[in-house]
């Protein structure tokens, strides 16, 4: 009998400079209690493995606290452009979007191109059409904007224009006194990551990026194989971290490769990646991974990571620093 076992991050980073009051840690973990909760509550009623990460990445873009969805970065140009990826583990199906700006969810856009459209990847444009022809909502580029990202946008841009920024990672800055992660200092993607009772898995990412980063700039997150990747037989895997470094690494589907062809175990594979393979590229952050025995592991080579898991049934674990 299989537990189906769900994990979650939202982004990984530097440990904010600034006093950090019991409260605020609160907040965080508590929403990320509130979005494994939810998660566990699919996973509990018979749902998929699929289901329980569009589930979870869905309540996190929703959440203003985190770099995704509503609540996302701003680019150079004071725009938002999303990306998203999601992965069947069990038949190797696949969706991702890019530079989203209109549709609310992306991690739904992503399922949708998984499901209903004869490709895996749509960007731009293109994806927003798509998805709205399938049904998703469509809001104001307005709608991901808060003013703490503004501010972060702000900061970033008065040091210095080419000043590119992973979202809880740098200087200090307006969200910091409200972030347990230094907010200009941080990674900034979310993701899920499950096995559930039919001993199927599935990873989903979305994020809005880097603070100041380039117009049509991509990173890793709606990258399969880099940002995403599940596959029943060794692991799912979500990513968050520099994401430049973690295409060079293909550190997603490295992960299973590690474990499908050099025999790792998935702790092995994934410290590899996150402890070797990344620090040379300058790839700073972390992953989350579940195997198909339900082992959960969530290293990251930063300060903190936002984090969480469950088994079915047993009492969740959040955490943000080491
Ligand atoms: N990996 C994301 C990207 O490069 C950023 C992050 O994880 O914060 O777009």
């Amino acid at each position: 009998m299989i537990e189906p076992v769900l994990a979650i991050h939202g982004g990984a980073g530097a440990i904010t400079r600034a006093q950090i009051t019991p409260e605020i840690q609160r907040d965080y973990e508590e929403a990320l209690r509130a979005v494994l909760a939810g998660g566990e509550r699919v996973l509990a009623g018979g749902g998929s493995a699929l289901d329980a990460v569009t589930e979870a990445v869905l309540l996190l873009e929703e959440c203003p606290l985190f770099n995704a969805g509503h609540g996302s970065v701003f680019t150079r140009t004071a725009e938002h452009e999303l990306d998203a990826s999601i992965m069947d583990g069990r038949t190797l199906g696949c969706g991702a979007v890019a530079n989203i700006k209109v549709i609310r969810n992306p991690v739904l856009a992503a399922r949708a191109v998984m499901e209903r459209s004869p490709h895996v990847f749509l960007v731009g444009e293109g994806a927003e059409a798509f998805a709205c022809d399938a049904g998703l909502e469509r809001v104001e580029p307005s709608f991901f904007s808060t003013p703490a990202r503004r501010d972060q946008l702000r900061l970033a841009q008065e040091s210095g224009v080419e000043t590119i920024v992973l979202d809880h990672d740098g200087h200090r800055d307006v969200m910091t006194a409200r972030a347990p992660l230094d907010e200009s200092r941080k990674m900034g993607t979310v993701g899920a990551v499950a096995l559930d009772g039919c001993g199927n898995l599935a990873a989903a990412t979305s994020t809005g990026g880097l603070t100041n980063k380039w117009p049509g700039r991509v990173g890793d997150s709606p990258v399969i194989g880099s940002g995403c990747y599940a596959r029943n037989a060794t692991c799912a895997v979500s990513t968050t971290g520099k994401g430049e470094a973690f295409i060079r690494a293909q550190a997603a589907h490295d992960v299973s490769a590690m474990m499908e062809y050099a025999g790792m175990s998935l702790s092995q594979a994934a410290d590899r990646m996150v402890f070797h393979k990344l620090p040379p590229l300058d790839g700073a952050g972390g992953l989350i991974a579940v195997d198909r025995s339900g082992n959960v592991v969530m290293p990251f080579n930063t300060e903190g990571m936002y984090r969480g898991s469950v088994v079915v049934g047993r009492p969740a674990f959040v955490g943000i620093y080491r």
